[in-house]
């Protein structure tokens, strides 16, 4: 009958929720080791001691040697470091190979490289995003030297066969760069076994926090320096360290074992949703490969006939949070790159969702995407959501679009409480007189003041068409007691009238 509203989730390539052991750490490190790590005394010797630490343990999880790994500030300035390295190969191979599905962390690097007189060839990559090994071998030329392909796409999911890429790489006498930060946590890695002679790495995909990342240099690989200063890092990149965010990424790196081992539930779970997902709207299109060769939690859907932008608003209102594509993207008008030269056109990758499970998606989670999905999907809304008044945040009171239904049955001079910001108050006993001013296109809040007629309303108005739906909870006495001081900035006490000086828009608080 009701069902009450989740956060789910469902967009862990973009990051990942920071967890309990790495919080713990980062707060030891933060509140007892702040000493300069390259400083000469007992504190700051205890500081090098904790680096060295988190070296050895991130270059355990990826099986290297501690002294290839360089922490960085991301994943992004990993990529970035190609603009240093990439100046040492000899004048007669200055051609790139590259992957035109990368992340603009890597593409924007390489475009850089373009304008520095290197030539860039792209691989070709299938309806999937797949690229064959042996498309490699036919795409090379002799002025090769350098090959970049991610590991694991971002918007896709799509794995890449880096150990033989990187055989063939080796075998031209090439290098070999790959941003395996998609695939770190999500597949085993190592980066030995596969050959690779750089590879990047960022802390928040794995549960680590944001702004750390670590490239890892194969030793006696070529290199020189992108960040300019101290001689931290061996002299390989300037800047005092994070150590409270390198901490973190150790941590979160020591906890890769425990993430590997959801894997093949998560996958059996993706799968699940595909295959729901398909019976629901058998138009729908499946950008990712099967399961062998993609993440475990990620898949790429076009929805014909959509706008991305609106569905992800609309599952965002009720909980979940999916993605259109790269994170880093998200605000700009273009059409996903990745998607494009897949060769989606560019209406279909406007109608495309991103959707990256978090490993410990639990089953009554993914019942609700499912179903949160189907309705969204399918313009009913077969269900009324159930708002607590916990949940009643600023996000959701002015959130682009809600119309907020009040429900008063005394006239304004009896009002209880005051009603909500931009609200419309309409009266309870004659509400079906006042359906020509309620919008059918547009999410619609019912509240009322101690909670007994908005669910009653909201059956009402689902009965009459009405689509998405979502009702307060205890009504806004609840809210007011579960949040006072939300209450005090934001109720009115004349709906109308602007000038309340306790109603404050948001980020307007002097
Ligand atoms: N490479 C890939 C494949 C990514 O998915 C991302 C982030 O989304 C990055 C690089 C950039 O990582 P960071 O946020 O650490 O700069």
């Amino acid at each position: 009958m009701f069902r009450f509203r989740r956060q789910v989730y469902c967009d862990n390539n973009a990051t990942t929720q920071v967890s309990k052991t790495v919080r713990k750490r980062m707060r030891e490190v933060l509140a007892h080791c702040y000493a300069n790590p390259s400083s000469p005394y007992k504190m700051a010797h205890q500081a090098a001691g904790i680096l060295s630490d988190a070296r050895e343990r991130l270059a355990k999880a990826i099986n290297a040697p501690p002294q290839t790994i360089l922490f960085t500030s991301c994943a992004t300035e990993s990529n970035n470091t190609l603009r240093a390295i990439a100046p040492l190969l000899s004048d007669k191979r200055r051609a790139v190979l590259y992957n035109p599905l990368e992340h603009p962390a890597m593409l924007e690097t390489l475009f850089h490289l373009r304008e520095q007189g290197f030539s860039m060839i792209p691989l070709t990559p299938d309806r999937l995003g797949r690229i064959r090994p042996e498309e490699v071998g036919q795409s090379w030329r002799e002025d090769v030297g350098l090959l970049v392909c991610m590991a694991a796409n971002n918007e896709t999911g799509t794995l890449y066969d880096i150990k033989r890429m990187a055989g063939i790489a080796r075998a031209h006498g090439a290098l070999f760069f790959c941003d395996m930060v998609q695939a770190l946590g999500k597949i085993p890695v190592d980066v030995q076994d596969c050959g690779v002679d750089y590879a990047s790495f960022s802390a928040h995909k794995i549960h680590g926090p944001k702004g750390v990342g670590a490239l890892y240099i194969r030793e006696g690989a070529p290199f020189a320096p992108f960040m300019l200063g101290g001689h931290q890092e061996e002299a390989r990149r300037a800047g005092t360290e994070g150590l409270h965010n390198i901490a973190g990424f150790a941590a979160a790196a020591d906890e890769i074992p425990h993430l590997l081992s959801m894997a093949d539930e998560l996958r059996l779970k993706r799968e699940r949703f595909v295959a729901a997902i398909r019976e629901m709207f058998p138009a729908c299109v499946i950008n990712s490969p099967a399961a062998d060769e993609c993440q475990p939690g990620t898949v790429s859907v076009t929805f014909p006939g959509t706008a991305n932008a609106v569905v992800m608003g609309q599952l965002d209102y009720c909980g979940v949070s999916v993605a259109a594509g790269s994170a880093c993207n998200t605000g700009e008008d273009a059409p996903s790159h990745v998607l494009t030269a897949m060769g989606l056109s560019r209406e279909e990758a406007r109608a495309t969702l991103r959707i990256s499970f978090p490993h410990a998606l639990s089953d009554k989670d993914l019942r609700y995407v499912i179903a949160v999905f189907g309705e969204v999907l399918s313009g009913k809304g077969s269900r009324v959501t159930v708002l607590q008044p916990s949940q009643l945040t600023e996000e959701v009171l002015f959130a682009p679009d809600i119309f907020i239904i009040d429900l008063r049955r005394t006239p304004k001079s009896e009002y209880l409480l005051k009603p909500l910001p931009d609200s419309k108050q309409f009266p309870f006993f004659s509400i079906g007189k006042h359906l020509h001013e309620i919008p059918k296109n547009r999410p619609i809040l019912v509240t009322c003041e101690t909670g007994y007629d908005a669910p009653v309303v909201a059956y009402y108005l689902k009965r009459k068409g009405y689509t998405r739906l979502t009702f307060l909870m205890w009504g806004i006495l609840g809210w007011k007691l579960a949040q006072p001081q939300l209450y005090a900035r934001f109720a009115r006490q004349h709906p109308g009238v602007e000038d309340d000086s306790t109603h404050t828009q948001p980020g307007k608080l002097s």
